[in-house]
């Protein structure tokens, strides 16, 4: 692909990857080096884990981010994923074998007795009965309450090692706490210090969360990034519709989702929520356990492989590497894979029949009806691309939601628009001068086409947009042109 810098855009590396690819940044891909390999091999975004790492190792990863995207001369976008009501075992705790039968003590921090197992956050333990069971790292570890209070006796049912930061689940219990109170007001405070695109909220289990969470990330002067609202509890599956209209992404967060839920329960609401989300046309990360393997090895199971791909088959927008690159051995592989999986089941999707299917999920508006009949005319014209001027993100968001076999390549003056629409499918992101007629517009999309390699003279390019000088967020224009 060639890579010329033109009069109306930022010099580009060009990918014809539509499915995204975010990953996770952490002890094991803090250098420079393996951020670098990392964007390369085609991470598009870079999630930041806020429960893991204190808040000047995340300033810092930030800024390392930032870096080494203007050296790759790349946009890359930023997701810091905060922290639910979530127990995990205390910072400094010792790794502890358990075995089957043992008794142990479980306690909140300023609780604990010698040789109990210490959790945190105090205000997290959930009230429990006996026989209720709490499973420790994602059920690393299997206990069962024997004595409920804030200094809990248990027995181990299925034994391993307990170690830092694991964390600790009660299916079906949740502390009673406001969602969003002064702990929420508190990692948002962290995360905006970050400058984030977006932002994900954990643990979430009603549309209310997530309002509640818009109205204190106001307070913060960031109120207008896209939030993603992580599903992965049973309340949530329950509240999906709900959540979906107030959410500007979903995360199948299966890590999670597979302790709250019976394990076996997770494919079907894995599809379900992709589902849903693709009808809402919003965009859906699936995460977790991707290429788990890969943490130790430099290959993926055949499983695993098979995973991704089904995912994309079923409509996934972005797919998630998690320990993979925070903490594996091959943080730069495992995104390489990724994004070689991603490829090769892009070639085979039945575009024109996701086309068909997606006619009646479109907005009934000007801006849904002309989006739509965009793809329909690059499908049957054979266009190598849709051009889609944009300066609010969504000319280029309608667009993708059709799932149209060409791909978009969004103009956009705003790197920020660029970098938020990062999330969504088949969307490649450009950064032009801004664009102020029509003209100019038809121009600069030949160029672009050509320049990358994507169009050649004779094809019929697909060119969409809105007024421009008037309101944003408009699509109201659709060209053909001629490739001279
Ligand atoms: C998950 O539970 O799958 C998830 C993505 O969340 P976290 O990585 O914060 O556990």
């Amino acid at each position: 692909m060639s890579r010329r810098a033109g009069p109306f855009y930022k010099d580009f590396p060009c990918t014809l990857r539509r499915t995204k690819i975010i990953a996770t940044m952490g002890p094991a891909s803090e250098s420079p080096d393996v951020i670098r390999e990392m964007i390369m091999a085609g991470a598009d975004i870079i999630r930041l884990n806020f429960s893991h790492g204190d808040p000047s190792w995340h300033v810092k990863a930030a800024g390392l981010v930032r870096m080494m995207a203007a050296e790759l001369n790349r946009e890359i976008g930023i997701l810091v994923d905060i922290p639910g009501p979530k127990l995990r075992v205390l910072a400094g705790y010792q790794p502890k074998d358990v075995t089957a039968g043992d008794d142990i003590i479980l306690a909140g921090e300023r609780e604990g007795s010698p040789g109990a197992i210490l959790v945190s956050p105090p205000d997290c333990i959930p009230d429990v009965c006996p026989g209720d069971i709490v499973l420790v790292g994602d059920g690393a570890v299997t206990l069962q309450v024997v004595k409920p209070g804030k200094v809990m006796q248990a027995t181990v049912i299925s034994g391993g090692t307990i170690r830092e930061g694991m964390g600790v689940v009660i299916p079906g219990r949740r502390p009673d706490i406001p969602y969003a109170g002064p702990r929420l007001a508190e990692y948002i405070k962290r995360g905006a210090a970050v400058r984030p695109d977006y932002m994900a909220f954990s643990f979430v289990s009603s549309a209310k969360d997530i309002s509640d969470a818009r109205a204190l990330l106001a307070k913060e002067a960031i109120g207008d990034i896209p939030l993603i609202a992580k599903i992965e509890c049973r309340k949530a599956v329950d509240g999906l519709e709900e959540i979906i209209r107030v959410s500007d992404g979903v995360m199948v967060a299966r890590g999670d989702l597979g302790v709250e839920l019976l394990l076996e329960e997770v494919p079907y609401f894995q599809k379900l929520i992709i589902t849903s989300c693709n009808k809402a046309g919003i965009p859906v990360i699936t995460a977790t356990e991707m290429l788990e393997s890969m943490v130790i090895r430099g290959r993926p199971t055949r499983a695993e492989v098979t995973d991704v791909a089904n995912a994309i088959v079923d409509g996934t927008d972005v797919t998630m590497l998690s320990a993979e690159t925070s903490i594996g051995k091959h943080p730069g592989q495992a995104v390489s894979m990724m994004a070689r999986i991603i490829v090769e089941t892009e070639k085979h999707l039945p575009y024109p029949r996701i086309l068909d299917e997606r006619a009646g999920w479109q907005e009934k508006n000007v801006e849904g009806i002309i989006s739509y009949r965009a793809c329909n005319i690059a499908e049957e014209l054979g266009s190598p691309a849709i051009v889609a001027f944009t300066r609010s993100g969504l000319t280029a968001e309608r667009v993708s939601r059709c799932r149209p076999g060409a791909p978009v390549l969004a103009l956009t003056p705003d790197p920020a628009v660029a970098r938020k629409l990062l999330l969504w499918w088949g969307i490649q992101p450009v950064i032009s001068l801004p664009i102020t007629s029509a003209d100019e517009l038809f121009s600069a999309a030949i160029k672009i086409t050509k320049d990358t390699g994507i169009g050649s003279s004779g094809e019929q390019l697909v060119i969409i947009a809105g007024n421009f000088s008037g309101r944003e967020g408009r699509t109201n224009m659709v060209k053909v042109e001629e490739i001279t």
